[in-house]
């Protein structure tokens, strides 16, 4: 028989590598409601085309990325490589229209075919941030302050926040003209691949990765903004400054998608070598219009949740709050209901069924219990536990549903120490 092997480029997770992924969801579903953003699902599969006329057919991910396959009724269909095109495409079928402007969220898997490599996988997770129907400069400030809180609240250092503006039509039409003539000038010293982007999107030079590109990228011609552009872009870095989020400005930062306009960013990193960029994105007033919709103006981001959980600097596991110690055939059953009283307080309560006492309690320690409840033949009879505050190494007899109290305050003590140990890192 074959043997069966995980696909490349996927991955099954599980202990500390599960745990950190896990905690990046919940800091992002925690900050998320901080700023206001609700909750938004959409498909893991559309039409090609939703993909392909947004993305631009000579972006990386649509010419050689893209997961694409005939289904048997529909088509072309392709696994969503992004979440903002299949958002867009819900905003216009599902009538989201009524709830402009739209503050939304989501995270989930995407695919994209890709050579596998560390921070680089066929299937990987995005979290994504959308403001979709506002053209007002302070959607983009509210969303890239999410950004930062998140990035600061997962604790990750060394995050530079890189902003550029790709300016409105006017200015980007005029800047494309003057990239071609300076590219042209140079076209057989460009790598092939740049050498075919020249007329078709001359901007993703600017982004080649390629060495033979970058010289001439790096002295390219910078965008020459119309007022209008100016003035917005103003706003956005006042809007930052009075909210205290620091950012540089990158005039050569361009977003690899066709559909940007006005801001775009990226909160780049210097610890992940080649995949530095753990958070990024921009202003698509452009992209609703592609689809066959409205003129609708949007500003979103993407990050990797692979790459953010590589960043972390602190073990995610989440404590349990309570250890029970069952000895004997007839605590098992008395553990249970023990256990149960606990849990539906609210208390994370782990039962360690067997093993020598001492190898228990370290196990116990280790999985940051506060308090154990040991329970015997005596406390079976009694209907109590011994209940041992684990910080202090106080014991004393208590019913079950008496150990509530005082494990609920060793918890909170708990979480305002690490809160403190949060601050000071
Ligand atoms: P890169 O330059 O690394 O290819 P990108 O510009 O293609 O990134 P985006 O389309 O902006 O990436 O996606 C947003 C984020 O999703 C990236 O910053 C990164 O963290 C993550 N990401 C993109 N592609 C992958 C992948 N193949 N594996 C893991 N994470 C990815
Ligand atoms: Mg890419």
């Amino acid at each position: 028989m074959e043997k069966l092997r995980p696909l490349k480029g996927t991955q099954s997770l599980y202990g500390e590598a599960a745990d950190r992924f896990a905690h990046v969801v919940a800091t992002f579903e925690r900050v998320r409601r901080l700023y206001g953003f609700g909750r938004v699902e959409v498909p893991m599969f559309e039409m090609t085309g939703v993909f392909a006329r947004t993305m631009g057919e000579t972006s990386d991910v649509v010419s050689k990325e893209m997961w694409t396959f005939e289904s048997r009724s529909e088509g072309s269909v392709t696994l969503r490589p992004e979440f903002t095109a299949g958002i867009a495409r819900a905003f216009l079928s599902e009538g989201w229209k009524q709830y402009a402007p739209m503050k939304v969220a989501t995270h989930g898997a995407a695919f994209r075919y890709e050579r596998p490599q560390k921070g680089r996988y066929r299937q990987f997770h995005q979290l994504d941030a959308e403001v979709i129907g506002s053209a007002d400069p302070m959607a983009d400030v509210e969303l890239l302050c999410f950004g930062a809180q998140l990035l600061e609240e997962l604790g990750i250092e060394g995050v530079r926040l890189k902003l550029n503006t790709l300016g409105d039509s006017e200015s980007r039409d005029n800047w494309r003209a003057a990239l071609i003539e300076h590219f042209a000038a140079h076209r057989s010293e460009l790598s092939e691949d740049s050498q075919e982007r020249l007329e078709k999107n001359p901007l993703r030079i600017l982004d080649s990765k390629d060495p033979r590109d970058r010289p001439f990228a790096d002295s390219a011609p910078t965008m020459q903004l119309s007022a209008e552009a100016e003035d917005f872009f103003g706003q956005v870095k006042a809007g930052l400054d009075a909210a205290g989020v620091a950012y540089e400005l990158d005039p050569h930062l361009v977003r690899g998608l066709d559909y940007y306009r006005h801001t775009a960013f990226e909160f780049v990193t210097d610890q992940l070598g080649a995949q530095g960029t753990v958070l990024a994105g921009g202003r698509y007033d452009g992209l609703i219009e592609q689809l066959g919709g409205p003129h609708t103006p949007a500003v979103g981001w993407a990050a990797g949740i692979e790459r953010l959980s590589m960043l972390l600097d602190h073990d995610a596991k989440d404590a349990i709050e309570a250890a029970i110690l069952p000895m004997g055939e007839e605590a098992r059953t008395y553990a249970i209901r023990a256990a149960q009283v606990l849990r539906e307080a609210g208390i994370a309560a782990e039962i360690f069924w067997s093993g020598k006492m001492a190898k228990r309690m370290s196990r116990a320690d280790a999985a940051g219990a506060g308090a154990a409840l040991i329970i015997g033949e005596d406390e079976v009879a009694a209907g109590t536990v011994q209940y041992k505050d684990l910080r202090t190494g106080e014991q004393r007899q208590l019913t079950p549903e008496d150990t509530i109290d005082p494990i609920t305050d060793l918890a909170a003590e708990a979480m305002l120490a690490e809160w403190e140990e949060g601050e000071s890192r």
